[in-house]
């Protein structure tokens, strides 16, 4: 895997050029370009277990796994299995299926404080669905969000995000109005004084709080345990509802989420990625009291054409039946997580380059900086031109990174002791190399 410089990469740059004048930057979400770190994107061809290969036939041992999805892996054939059987007998109804009364199950054995759920067909649907549910409930306005948190690219929620949003230092975005703005309040992630002194002031009129309980995108920041216990005891007090924004940490962090692991309980939950199994999906749920205010039980409308698509049920359903049957699955994760993080420390330490690494199971982030990251500001502080730099010389090696120092980094069932072992060697080399630019 160690190529070094003559990698081939001619038809990902022919693709590229194509693509650019079919789609806006080429690409169909905005980081997938590369931009920030200076490349032109690989096009990838197909995924097996841990490794993906592109159009020129180069192989890559994928940390990204489309964005924390395929917890399995690329290709688990009992999910590609799954997909196929349920591809012939019809890939939508629009029409009630026993696939989704399964998948409800499935989610509500798993996430303790969902009691109720509703399907969607993205992360971004089902936050945007949450905050909505939260101001129907509450009949209050106001939305608290954290600076460096994505929620999806929804008006109210597109605020000082992270992301690609945060990357490209559009923490706003054109045509969002200044009239959707004013009802997001902005906190620091990890600043519960903030979060008190903002509700002192807006109390009354805030419908609730939307948190990533573990922050996967500007980088990975993990909450201090008070941090999250004081916006559970805060938003009780006033009557506000929290939102446990766990699209990225649902099955990921644990098997009952990121609330499982801190055992503290949201009033409601989003999730996605991994419990579409690499299809599109999200899913919102809660406490009874509230999902029941949602259509056609209760006068909060949201609605999909495609939601609980029986492809996409069925590549989650397969996903969580393995997670909830395979023994030690997240030890054996945090086991592989650790020895990866340990060997990238080890070859930064060495040659000279401060580092940062967080890491909650098998979610990770390597910051180019030489101070602790728990918040926006501090990982703002990183060395984006060397995270740039060391990029592209992993990729050289076969090392499938996230294009963007404020993104985190995943590990799948898949990836195997000489996977992590190819990494560490690969960014020994590359440590080398990047400290002395
Ligand atoms: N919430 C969080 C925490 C996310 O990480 C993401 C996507 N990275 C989203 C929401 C939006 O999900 P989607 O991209 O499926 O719309």
């Amino acid at each position: 895997l160690l190529r070094g410089d003559s990698v081939k990469t001619d038809k990902s740059q022919k693709l590229f050029e194509k693509a650019k004048k079919l789609m806006p930057g080429g690409v169909n979400s905005p980081v997938r370009a590369f931009k920030s770190v200076g490349a032109t994107p690989v096009f990838i061809k197909k995924g097996q277990g841990s490794h993906i290969w592109d159009e020129d036939g180069n192989e890559y041992i994928d940390y990204v796994l489309s964005w924390g999805p395929l917890i399995l892996g690329h290709s688990h054939p009992q999910v590609v299995e799954a997909i196929k059987k349920q591809a012939q007998l019809g890939t939508s109804f629009g029409a009630c299926t026993e696939l989704e009364v399964k998948m409800a199950e499935k989610i509500i054995e798993a996430v303790p404080s969902i009691e109720v759920v509703r399907m969607v067909n993205s992360g971004t649907e089902a936050t945007m669905s949450a905050i909505r549910l939260a101001r129907g409930y509450t009949g209050r306005d106001i939305i608290v969000k954290f600076e460096g948190c994505y929620h999806g690219h929804s008006d109210s929620l597109l605020i000082k995000a992270g992301s690609g949003a945060l990357t490209f230092g559009m923490p706003d975005s054109k045509g969002v109005t200044n009239e959707i703005a004013k009802d997001t309040i902005i906190a620091r992630y990890n600043d519960i004084k903030m979060v008190e002194d903002i509700f002192k002031v807006y109390g009354e009129n805030i419908a609730g709080v939307i948190v990533e309980p573990v922050a996967g995108n500007m980088g990975t920041v993990l909450p201090d345990e008070e941090f999250l216990k004081g916006l559970r005891e805060i938003t009780t007090k006033y009557g506000a509802l929290l939102i446990f924004d766990e699209v990225m940490t649902g099955f990921r962090v644990s098997y009952s989420g990121a609330q499982g692991f801190y055992n503290v309980m949201p009033d409601i939950t989003t999730l996605g990625k991994i419990i579409g199994g690499g299809l599109p999906v999200g899913a919102y749920g809660g406490r009874e009291e509230i999902m029941r205010l949602v259509s056609p039980d209760g006068p909060v409308y949201q609605a999909g054409t495609l939601s609980g698509n029986p492809l996409a049920m069925t590549a989650g359903f397969e996903t969580l039946k393995i997670l909830s049957e395979t023994s030690n699955i997240y030890e054996e994760l945090d086991k592989k997580a650790e020895k990866l993080c340990k060997g990238l420390k080890e070859s930064m330490v060495q040659n000279g380059i401060d580092v940062t690494i967080n890491r909650i199971g098998s979610m990770m982030c390597m910051f180019f900086n030489k101070d602790e990251v728990k918040d926006y500001d501090s990982a703002l502080k990183s060395n984006t031109v060397m995270y740039a730099a060391y990029f592209r010389e992993m990729l050289k090696r076969g090392v499938y990174l996230p294009p963007s120092q404020f993104e985190t980094f995943f590990l799948s069932m898949a990836h195997t002791e000489e996977d992590i072992e190819k990494t560490i060697e690969a960014s020994f080399e590359v440590a080398k190399i990047i400290s002395k630019q």
